[in-house]
């Protein structure tokens, strides 16, 4: 049996997350921080157990994402707060999907935040932090050659998909899915060369999630709009999904 790859060098800091290269080429090790940022780094702060809430609740809604038949890079978790991950060539288009609406889309179109959507739909966005991550048209991603037509294709196909995992797994809870980004890449390793993998994270803080019933947000629109504690509402939502408070507290 081979050993698990160990972690190597730091190569990328991210706003809340660092990546790691590892023992063996094709895997990256990433470690979910403490550290929240908004506003594109803008507002900034350091909240206990965010690194592991996010991990774990990632980990858990990637597992369940792959059983649907999306492939995710997740390889395992070594540690609470550390994901191990395929190797992949981050495609620079943000999707986000809608359910209802809320953020951007309200500011850009004039629509009041909580509209119902008659069905989800899917945006693209450049992934650029020098731009803010502009909207763009499948055109502007063909053009600049960001994503290839199947790419989108598939992208906005696997999306939907997710979305209806995670709308299932959020409902049961008592939370409202309303939004959510996600990252796709595309696997470097020689046996998959080509294969394209759910990438990044899924966890509330690149999600919208509203308790049902009374509206409240647990997400980080807690931070974003100083809403209360980011810290108490992400335990909160470990406890929801987990059955156990974090650490037994
Ligand atoms: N989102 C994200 N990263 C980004 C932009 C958006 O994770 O760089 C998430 C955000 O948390 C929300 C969804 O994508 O759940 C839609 O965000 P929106 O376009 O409304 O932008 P925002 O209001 O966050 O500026």
């Amino acid at each position: 049996m081979s050993l698990p790859p160990q972690r190597a060098e730091l190569f990328y800091t991210g706003k809340a997350k660092q990546v790691f290269r590892t023992s063996d080429p094709d895997v990256y090790w990433i470690h979910f921080t403490d550290g929240a940022t908004a506003f594109n780094g803008v507002k900034r702060a350091t909240i206990r157990d965010k690194g592991e809430v996010n991990a774990r609740i990632s980990a858990h809604i990637f597992e369940r994402v792959a059983a649907a038949g999306v492939p995710t890079h997740l390889l395992g978790a070594p540690s609470p707060v550390d994901h191990l991950v395929h190797r992949v060539d981050i495609i620079p288009v943000e999707v986000v999907v809608r359910n209802l609406a809320a953020g951007s889309i309200c500011k850009r179109l004039g629509l009041e935040e909580g509209t119902a959507l008659p069905r989800p739909m899917v945006e693209f966005f450049y992934k650029s932090d020098e731009l803010n991550d502009p909207l763009i048209t499948d055109e502007h991603a063909l053009m600049f050659g960001w994503a290839e037509a199947w790419e989108l294709a598939y992208l906005r196909h696997a999306s939907l998909k997710v979305n209806q995992v995670l709308r299932a797994f959020w409902d049961e809870l008592g939370v409202t899915l309303v939004d959510f980004k996600l990252e796709f890449g595309r696997a470097m390793a020689r046996e998959r060369r080509g294969q394209i993998l759910l990438a990044d994270e899924i966890t509330p803080d690149g999600s919208r999630l509203w308790e049902k019933g009374t509206g409240r947000h647990l997400d980080k629109d807690v931070f974003r709009r100083d809403l209360g504690d980011l810290g108490d509402t992400y335990r909160e939502l470990f406890a929801r999904i987990f059955g156990e408070q974090l650490h037994g507290g």
